[in-house]
């Protein structure tokens, strides 16, 4: 069983490692709730594995002065 779980262990830390990057569940600007349109280039944002999408620079900008407030409305939207 030991080695199962070792094997289990390895796996995850190697998928981690690769930079597995979970997709961003929202048609919307994380920030403003605008929906992304892929004609204005949303700013596409990897944060702690998980993806995050910006209709634009100030949106990223407020994103990053409090991630914890707008990743609820991933963990929400899930
Ligand atoms: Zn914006």
């Amino acid at each position: 069983m030991k080695k199962i779980a070792t094997a289990f262990l390895l796996g995850f830390l190697a998928s981690a490692l690769a930079g597995e990057v979970k997709s961003y569940p929202l048609q919307t600007c994380i920030v403003s709730d605008e929906p992304l349109d892929a004609s204005r280039q949303p700013i596409s944002n990897n944060y702690q594995g998980q993806e995050v999408k910006a209709c634009c620079r100030e949106c990223k900008r407020d994103f990053k002065k409090d991630p914890g407030k707008f990743l609820k409305k991933i963990s929400a939207a899930e």
